[in-house]
């Protein structure tokens, strides 16, 4: 039988009433004849009232212990979502992480998936099962503890059973509808995507798209799992959401396809340092081992030996930053004049596999944000990426005047 996961996310799942309307859903593909793992989140708000308890009952918790604590609203809405499938007659039944067993590395709260053994839930389909609920985002350990994978972590364990099993989809219900050219809340002419390349959801996903866990886009990258995004509060038909698939599925072809923003961005200047050998090694080295989050990097041309060094880093680690320098400098392994950090600024991207083989990009981008009259301060490129760091107060201007320009209103 054809196989298909579906991952309900907290809002999806925060009622009992909104557990019915999600099994109902299940209940539909298991009529369509499709054998069904569904992967459950916690209850919206659970996680975070869970972590709340953990962290006012120890400061310096065991994370053991929180992961204990924190994987049971996943346990709750398991049971919950396979007794209603029962009520509709469906054949149904419950699964912890540690029951699969879905295996993990010991790295609590931020566990990676290690092996999913899939004899234990084909056995149970084999003989008459029609839907495995799996608790998302718990494993077990090799010591046989439980594990946590990380806040959102039930997207990666959706993409991950339905690699195990060679899923035909993985379809994940959310609050939203699809994965968008922008911030809907930013642009009013935001479009809903049909199809993004698994390498464009990274990109939007780490510059601040939150619809899926950024590890679970790996993963599927990785397997060639085809992810779709829904919502579950719509009717939706055959073209519902986004599918988030391989560049070679993808026939749409303009050069962008999303406009990403990252607001809390901050400039660091190293005025004249010395220009020699291993001076990048001598700077970012401690600024890695300061947990410095280094985004950007901009070296000045040198005059007479010396030179400008230019980073950007999210405004939280700015104090980390300059203490790391300025000890990097009483060591005596660098030399600067001056350290000058502007945290009045942000990240605006516009992200597209298109760009691969269209030239005009960039040129076309900072046009737009000339004609807006926004000074670039920082500018990268990757090879589906082109990112600018401005002024914050001109951010909102900014991710709709490369909306507009790229023509990400209109289907292309
Ligand atoms: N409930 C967990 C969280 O809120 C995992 C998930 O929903 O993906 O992070
Ligand atoms: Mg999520």
């Amino acid at each position: 039988m054809p196989l298909l996961v579906m991952k309900f996310g907290g809002t999806s799942v925060a009622t009992l009433d909104r557990i019915r309307r999600a099994a109902k859903r299940v209940g539909r593909e298991v009529a369509n004849g499709y054998d069904v793992i569904v992967i459950v989140s916690a209850m919206a708000g659970k996680t975070n009232e869970l972590v709340g308890w953990v962290e006012e009952t120890s400061k310096f918790f065991d994370a053991r212990e929180y992961d204990a604590v924190v994987s049971s609203g996943e346990n709750v809405t398991a049971g919950l979502m396979a007794l209603t499938l029962q009520e509709m007659d469906v054949a149904a039944r419950s699964w912890q992480g540690w029951q699969v067993p879905l295996r993990t590395t010991s790295a609590h709260s931020a566990a990676r998936i290690v092996e999913i053994p899939t004899d234990n839930i084909s056995g149970r389909f084999a003989d008459g099962m029609q839907v495995a609920v799996v608790a998302g985002f718990q494993g077990v350990s090799p010591e046989g503890r439980i594990t946590t994978l990380g806040r959102g972590g039930s997207d990666t364990t959706a993409v991950a059973f339905a690699a195990a099993f060679g899923a035909e989809r993985c379809d994940i219900y959310t609050d939203v509808d699809g994965v968008y050219t922008t911030d809907p809340r930013i642009s009013s002419k935001a479009r809903k995507l049909d199809r993004i390349a698994f390498e464009e959801m990274l990109e939007l996903a780490s510059l601040g798209a939150k619809v899926l866990q950024t590890r679970s886009v790996e993963l599927a990258m990785r397997y060639g799992v085809r992810v779709r995004v829904l919502s579950s509060f719509e009717d939706n038909d055959e073209n519902a959401g986004t599918i988030v698939c391989a560049e070679e599925d993808i026939v749409e072809s303009r050069p962008v396809s999303g406009v990403a923003y990252s607001r809390d961005e901050a400039k660091m200047t190293l005025m004249s340092v010395a220009d020699r050998p291993g001076i990048a090694a001598a700077i970012f080295g401690p600024l890695a081992d300061a947990g410095v989050n280094v985004d950007m990097i901009v070296q000045n041309i040198s005059e007479e030996g010396r030179t400008d060094m230019t980073f950007s880093c999210p405004v939280g680690d700015v104090a980390r930053a300059e203490r790391a320098m300025n000890e990097a400098k009483e060591r005596g392994e660098i030399n600067f004049s001056g350290l000058v950090a502007d945290t009045d600024v942000c990240k605006v991207s516009v992200v597209g596999i298109g760009m691969r083989s269209q030239s005009g990009v960039a040129a076309q981008m900072f046009r737009a944000l000339r004609d807006e009259g926004i000074n670039i301060k920082v500018i990268t490129t990757s090879e589906i990426k082109i990112s600018v760091l401005i002024d914050r107060k001109y951010m909102e201007l900014a991710v709709q005047a490369l909306h507009d320009t790229f023509g990400l209103d209109r289907a292309a």
